[in-house]
């Protein structure tokens, strides 16, 4: 295989996917999120819907078997593997400039979303919406009474997961911005992702 495509840290970047493709996501220094979304390539309006997700497997995080599903409930993306010890972040939205704003960093700080139309824009898309993402490599315990913590990734250097595309789609991939609080590990420095892509089952 080629060597891997670089989703630079903090920024976002676009991958046209065909049914059967493998999709390798990794974290080399094991303590990036990466923000994560799906489009169907013949029609933008159906995307990578989490609700649906959680509908559909019962269950609030994403792991090895999890089926991705979109908007239509139609199957996108299988999870098939994952290095991590899993739970990868479904409920909390992507970062965006609100955000920012709240937590008082400058008016130019780069966000998820930002990144994601970005991205889409170089691809010469364009959606005027922002879709909940798949927060791969986040974590984010619930406890029973249903509140939420958000806390570094639980990941290692070199962790990666692999989804199998079950429709043509764009894939859009964002090395989260974050800096200012601990979900890219305590250290606030976002970091580089890997993306390999490749058809059929070998890697
Ligand atoms: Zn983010």
């Amino acid at each position: 295989m080629s060597n891997p495509s670089v989703v630079k840290a903090s920024h976002g970047r676009a991958f046209a996917l065909k049914a059967g493709d493998h999709v390798r996501i990794t974290t080399p220094a094991g303590t990036q999120v990466s923000d994560t979304w799906a489009f169907a390539a013949d029609d933008l309006q159906e995307h990578l819907s989490m609700d649906h997700t959680r509908s559909v497997n019962s269950n609030i995080f994403v792991d090895r078997g999890t089926r991705l599903v979109s908007n239509h409930r139609r199957l996108m993306m299988t999870v098939v593997e994952d290095t991590t010890p899993g739970r990868h972040d479904t409920l909390l939205c992507p970062c965006n400039s609100a955000i920012y704003r709240e937590l008082g960093a400058p008016e130019d700080h780069r966000s998820c979303t930002g990144n994601l139309h970005d991205a889409l824009e170089e691809a010469g898309l364009k959606v005027p919406f922002t879709p909940a993402s798949l927060n791969l490599f986040m974590n984010v315990p619930v406890a029973p009474d249903g509140s939420v913590d958000r806390l570094p990734p639980r990941s290692a250097a070199g962790d990666h997961v692999v989804l199998r595309a079950e429709m043509d789609l764009t894939l859009v991939i964002s090395a989260c911005p974050q800096d200012i609080t601990p979900i890219n590990g305590d250290a606030r420095t976002p970091t580089d992702l890997h993306v390999d892509i490749w058809s059929g089952d070998a890697p």
